[in-house]
């Protein structure tokens, strides 16, 4: 594996991929990897010639710079990581080659897909996500971009983002990593004691039983019942959950008017903000 942290050494490596027509994968990150990160890369090298993986902790979509300055930097050890799992080229950037002094972002407005949820807690988030993205894609012209879909509000907007601007790469959406307790697998659960990890199943517990409970009650019950357990749970302190179609975002009142029913969720547990959502029809497992 090369590790490389400025664009004109990519782009030297680039004149050779091109020569040789290599499809290039391309996994973004912001480090302090884990099985989660891995199972994208292990797709990115199935279907390209070659994987680059970034690791680039983006200032401009941290709404809390707490947040920013908490979050786990572990560059070193992730270099090893990827190595053993066969990442070509680790592209390892500062905020000043990504940016060049332009860190001025723009405002996003998708519609509902920007406004509600992660758009409506975290003000400012996703325009600095597509900014971001947006960069790199850039930088890296890859033919495929592999984004989790355990952030699964980001990948649609990536896409739309993607199909409104005519970018010439394939998003490929991967299924979300739990480990094997259930948490969803995040950067941050290192931030979390092992009490507030046990507290944090809290989660994912209420998504798969708001799960058991469709369809045989109505969207708003079963997203009202999750509420009441989450908002009742001592350990947890509740942003916001909701049940609503994956496909376009919209909350119809009946089950039938909808295509892909999920639940996401977003909460406090033990000061660390975590994330996490689940597919009714498509099987976790699948
Ligand atoms: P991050 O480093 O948190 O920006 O994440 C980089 C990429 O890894 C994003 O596309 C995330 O959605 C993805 N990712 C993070 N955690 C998981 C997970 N548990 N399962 C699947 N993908 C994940």
């Amino acid at each position: 594996m090369r590790t490389i942290t400025t664009n004109a050494q990519f782009d030297e490596l680039y004149t050779d991929f091109q020569s040789t027509n290599a499809q290039i994968g391309f996994v973004p990150t912001m480090g302090a990897l884990h099985e989660g990160h891995l199972s994208l890369l292990h797709r990115a090298k199935a279907e390209n010639d070659l994987v680059v993986v970034s690791i680039f902790v983006n200032p401009t979509q941290f709404n809390d710079p707490k947040d920013l300055e908490k979050y786990p930097r572990t560059l070193e050890a992730d270099a090893r990581i990827l190595e053993a799992a066969g990442c070509d080229l680790l592209y390892a950037p500062n905020v000043e080659e990504v940016y060049g002094g332009a860190m001025e972002k723009q405002r996003v407005d998708y519609g509902a897909l920007t406004s509600i949820l992660e758009g409506a807690k975290r003000p400012g988030h996703y325009d600095g996500v597509v900014q971001v993205v947006r960069r790199l894609f850039e930088i890296v012209r890859p033919h495929r971009g592999y984004f989790g879909k355990k952030d699964f509000q980001q990948v649609a907007i990536i896409r739309e983002m993607v199909r409104r601007e005519q970018i010439p790469v394939e998003i490929v959406p991967c299924e979300l990593i739990r480990d094997e307790s259930g948490l969803a697998m995040s950067s941050r659960n290192v931030l979390l004691s092992a009490e507030s990890k046990q507290n944090a199943l809290a989660l994912v517990n209420t998504l798969r039983a708001m799960k058991e409970r469709f369809p045989g009650a109505s969207p708003k019950e079963v997203e009202e019942w999750g509420q009441a357990q989450l908002r009742n749970d001592p350990a947890v302190e509740l942003e916001y959950l909701e049940v609503l179609d994956g496909l376009n975002f919209e909350q119809p009142e009946a089950w039938s008017d909808y295509q892909s029913p999920m639940a996401l969720v977003a909460a406090f547990v033990g000061g660390v903000r975590l994330i996490d959502n689940l597919e009714f029809i498509v099987s976790e497992e699948a």
